[in-house]
């Protein structure tokens, strides 16, 4: 199969966004923008073996490379418009692994309402992807890691920790407490290579929270870029971070990874600063898990007293080889 075969076949389905003019198959795709509207743009690109396990499905894969394009999205409070998809393929790359992979790209896609309107698709070494999506706002508005201000309150959605759980149980199974079941094991990975962007949740925040980011990083890590881009410190309580009832079990059995809960990456949760005014609770994804405060920029201090390491978190550039 040549790459114009290859194309036809996994990557070309009608597009059905109005605003789309026209898709794949053309030397560029055609775009246009609603009047009163912004458009916002994001790309995150993904390696086998490095961001997501080689024994990883296909159609995980697929899931994966746009769920966390449009958790971007989600945390800018945009909505999904369209998107391109950039592959390096293994020239042994066959068939049935394409047809499953274009089948998970499409069913996420159609579901969030995200057209695939292009891309570049080479031969390479290691399973490559990259991924940019096009969002939509209304003009003027956006939802910044800037703009958080002292007395607002941090909030994350969903369970956090989740993901970085599922990778141990594939690279380092022996770390597993026995009291995790295989049904646990088994919601953990899916946490890890399903993630789900919270795209309905960042809309209905764009206009109620002061700032906001996706955390994919590590929750720390995070919460330390928001504080950065706003100019604060912030007071958090470490026991009201959200765990799923699995991650409850595994610190039962190995309370030291708590560590491993808020410094590992791959949650795709959203990480918010509530101004004092609204009500929390209008947001029942949401939990608080402390304030923001003057102080010095970055600085994340538990309630209790300690300072936390907040540039702790997954790092590309930490080992000489990336
Ligand atoms: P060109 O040489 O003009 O860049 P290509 O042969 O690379 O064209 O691609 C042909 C068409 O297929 C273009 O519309 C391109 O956007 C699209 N395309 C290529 N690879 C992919 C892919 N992986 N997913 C979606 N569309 C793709
Ligand atoms: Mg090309």
């Amino acid at each position: 199969m040549d790459e114009f075969d290859l194309i036809a076949r996994h990557f070309d389905w009608p597009a059905r966004r109005p605003e789309v003019a026209l898709a794949v198959g053309d030397d560029a795709a055609l775009i246009d923008p609603t009047a009163g509207s912004r458009l916002t743009v994001a790309t995150d690109m993904l390696v086998a073996g490095r961001h997501f396990p080689l024994d990883t499905l296909p159609e995980a894969v697929a899931h994966k490379a746009l769920a966390v394009n449009l958790s971007d999205l989600a945390a800018m409070g945009a909505e999904p418009l369209a998107f391109t998809l950039s592959l390096g393929l293994p020239r042994d790359t066959g068939t049935d692994w394409l047809s499953r992979f274009s089948g998970g790209l499409r069913r996420l896609a159609e579901r969030v309402g995200c057209d695939l309107i292009g891309g570049d698709t080479v031969g390479a070494d290691t399973l490559t992807l990259s991924v940019t999506v096009i969002g939509r706002l209304p003009a003027g508005q956006a939802l910044t890691r800037a703009g958080a201000c002292a007395g607002d309150r941090l909030a994350v959605s969903g369970h956090i920790g989740d993901a970085s759980l599922g990778l141990a149980v594939v690279m380092q199974p022996d770390t597993v407490p026995a009291s995790i079941e295989p049904a646990g094991r088994e919601a953990l990975r899916r946490r890890l290579d399903f993630p789900e962007p919270r795209l309905s949740l960042g809309r209905s925040l764009l206009v109620e929270a002061s700032a906001g980011l996706d955390c994919s990083d590590g929750l720390l890590q995070d919460i330390g870029h928001l504080l950065d881009a706003s100019g604060l410190s912030a007071m958090i309580d470490l026991s009201a971070v959200p765990l799923s009832p699995t991650a409850r079990a595994w610190l039962e059995a190995r309370p030291e990874d708590i560590d491993r809960l808020v410094t590992g990456g791959d949650d795709y949760e959203l990480i918010v600063a509530l101004p004092p005014t609204l009500e929390a609770s209008r947001f029942p994804e949401l939990t608080v898990i402390g304030e923001l405060v003057d102080g010095p920029v970055g600085e994340i201090r538990e309630r209790h007293g300690r300072a936390l390491p907040t540039r702790r978190g997954y790092q590309h550039f930490e080992n000489a080889e990336a």
